[in-house]
């Protein structure tokens, strides 16, 4: 089953916009029209950035797909420092993070809250990348593939029918992500053949469609044996986004 490998940078807490317009150009200068032909690449910048990157994108008719890095459930309301999906998609938005394990460690969300996240993102014609992976002491107490298959049941329990088929899943074991260790590629296979699996008991149609991501600390050193992997459909890529070079290294994986 041919998957387009989808490259995302995920930039977190960093850059204002004059840097996000700086990023995106020299990114845009290291990559060729080939690169695009063989994978998606989607940006996500902090909020206040979104706005910059995506009329420089327009502009200049790159290929980037825009991203944000997180939202909230409702269209509208009284949710101080909240961003709805309406708004992001007014933005021209294409996917939006849901679930990050920053988001579930430090701001307390939980499968449920991923999974109205995950489909509103859905029903604004956006798609949901849901981050899903085990902490250290899972792994280590042999945990990991029931706590990352109970994520993936409870973060995409509200979507319905096909709708699954498109959705983005991303892989990140918390205990690579930042901290320069890597899950082997074989490791790394092993869950996303797990997960694929787990989405096939959900709906049997979605299991060769849906696009499985690994996320931890991906550079171009590693990128290609990851990717190389069947059920490993592109990376989730946090430090090595934030330089033109590195990651556009990761995004032309294929000719190293
Ligand atoms: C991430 O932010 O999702 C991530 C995987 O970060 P890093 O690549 O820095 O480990």
């Amino acid at each position: 089953m041919d998957r387009t490998p989808l490259i995302s940078g995920n930039w977190k807490m960093n850059l204002n916009h004059f840097e996000a317009i700086q990023l995106v150009q020299k990114l845009s200068y290291e990559l060729r029209n080939h690169d695009y032909d063989a994978v998606e690449v989607s940006l996500h910048p902090p909020y206040t950035d979104l706005r910059s990157v995506q009329t420089v994108i327009d502009a200049d008719r790159m290929r980037f797909q825009l991203g944000a890095q997180n939202c909230h459930s409702e269209v509208s309301g009284a949710f101080t420092g909240e961003i709805s999906p309406a708004m992001l998609a007014k933005l021209d938005v294409d996917y939006v993070i849901v679930g990050h394990s920053e988001r579930r460690a430090l701001f307390g969300e939980n499968d449920e809250i991923v999974a109205t996240k995950a489909a509103a993102v859905l029903a604004h014609d956006m798609t949901p990348i849901v981050c899903v992976g085990e902490t250290l002491d899972e792994r280590e107490s042999g945990q990991e593939a029931t706590i990352v298959e109970a994520q993936v049941v409870g973060s995409l329990k509200f979507i319905e029918g096909e709708k699954l088929d498109g959705v983005v899943i991303a892989y990140e074991p918390v205990w690579a992500i930042g901290t320069g260790v890597t899950a082997s590629a074989e490791d790394a296979q092993d869950m996303c053949s797990h997960i694929r699996s787990v989405v096939g008991s959900i709906r049997r149609e979605s299991i060769d469609l849906i696009r499985i991501q690994y996320g931890g600390s991906v550079n171009p050193a590693n990128a290609g044996e990851l990717m190389a992997m069947p059920d490993i459909d592109g990376a989730l890529v946090g430090g090595a986004a934030l330089q033109a070079d590195s990651f556009a290294r990761i995004v032309n994986f294929k000719d190293a």
